[in-house]
């Protein structure tokens, strides 16, 4: 079985076709770049720490990113989000334990 055949067999359609354009160009020497997203506002690449969806540079309220997630998340900062969830993961864990004792 040829690898054409498989995916005609084992992808759908339209990700068969997807990967065909990929392996031409890929084929002709024409390699995907990374698209990099700029801000629309200022220019900016939009990072992470720069803003993906919110523009530090032309906010009216001069907020930082993290100051804008925070508010976003209604007052929780990102390190209680990640102590929040890694309490859950305890629990969850310990829950499986005592689950397998009990069984
Ligand atoms: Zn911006």
């Amino acid at each position: 079985m040829t690898l054409d055949q498989w995916l005609k067999v084992n992808v759908p359609k339209t990700t068969g076709w997807r990967l065909q354009i990929k392996m031409a160009s890929a084929a002709a020497g024409v390699f995907p770049t990374r698209r990099d997203r700029t801000c629309t506002l200022c220019s900016q690449r939009t990072t992470r720490a720069t803003g993906q969806s919110f523009c530090q540079v032309s906010d009216p309220q001069n907020r930082a990113v993290e100051q804008w997630l925070t508010e976003l998340r209604g007052g929780r900062t990102e390190k209680e989000m990640l102590r929040d969830r890694q309490r859950v993961d305890r629990k969850k864990k310990k829950a499986a334990i005592l689950n397998k004792k009990s069984s």
